[in-house]
């Protein structure tokens, strides 16, 4: 079993990745889509905005308005799309998001702590949150039938809230609740790169003892793949690749191990 999950900032070639995907077995694709996000929140007139912590990870800031259009955006355009092209491919694909069945159940965060000119604030009506449970029987059930589940954040909470959470890591958990051997996180660049951008300092190869020491090249969004490829590595996934969909043939390269290895 293999768990890809591919981008959705800008540059992803997410078309190169469900062609490649579609005629093969044993696999569930997760996806973000930053971009479609991006784009439907400027066309409504709210352009989009994002919150640093102070380790320095970057999320969406989603207030109650802006979870309207990241469900919008993520489970209803995108998720759908995505469906349609790997049916169109052959692929027996079935969408889902993180409330159908309780496929992703997690909490919303209290309060966030963001990074502003310098200050730390508190930001409180943030509906971003963690996954802590994935339903595997929903996904076995559907697998032992045929079906090639396509996950699409939103989360849900216990009471019925949706929650932004990062699609990375919910590939990472998705991976560990299927005892998936391989996790795949196409992006739109090569790997983990030394000097960000130069695609030709790739980092080929991070052994999970020294995962902490790498996150020191990751800036942004890239720090949230390291640490989802910690939790696989470390919930017993052999090996997490972060790879490029940029490419033609991307599993493919990305199987043969060309990206990053965190083992
Ligand atoms: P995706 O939507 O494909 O998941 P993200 O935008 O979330 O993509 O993450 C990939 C981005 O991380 C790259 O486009 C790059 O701008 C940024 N990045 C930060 N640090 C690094 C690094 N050391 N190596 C590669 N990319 C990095």
């Amino acid at each position: 079993m293999m768990v890809c999950k591919v981008g959705g900032a800008n540059g992803n070639d997410i078309d190169s990745v469900l062609i490649d995907l579609a005629p093969r077995k044993d696999w569930v694709l997760v996806h973000g889509g930053s971009k479609e996000v991006d784009d439907l929140s400027e066309a409504l007139g709210r352009p989009p905005k994002f919150l640093t912590s102070p380790s320095g990870v970057v999320s969406r800031y989603t207030d109650k308005e802006t979870m309207d259009v990241f469900t919008m955006a993520l489970a209803g355009k995108l998720n759908t799309q995505i469906v349609a092209r790997l049916r169109g491919l052959g692929s027996n694909a079935l969408g889902l998001s993180g409330e159908d069945g309780g496929l992703l159940t997690g909490r919303r965060k209290e309060a966030i702590r963001a990074v502003d000119n310098g200050r730390v604030l508190l930001v409180k009506d943030d509906h971003s949150g963690t996954v802590d449970t994935v339903n595997a029987d929903l996904l076995e059930m559907l697998l032992s039938n045929g079906y090639t589940p396509v996950i699409s954040p939103p989360a849900i909470t216990v009471r019925g809230e949706l929650i932004n959470t990062d699609a990375d890591r919910i590939a990472a958990m998705v991976a560990v609740a299927l005892h998936a051997e391989t996790l795949f996180l196409f992006t739109n660049v090569p790997g983990l790169l030394r000097e960000p951008s130069d695609p030709t300092t790739l980092i080929p190869e991070v052994p999970i003892a020294e995962i902490d020491r790498y996150m020191n090249f990751a800036y942004g969004r890239m720090k949230k793949k390291l640490i989802a490829a910690k939790e696989a590595v470390e919930g017993g996934v052999a090996r997490v690749v972060i790879a490029s969909s940029q490419v033609e043939d991307p599993v493919e390269r990305a199987l043969s191990g060309l990206g990053t290895v965190v083992h």
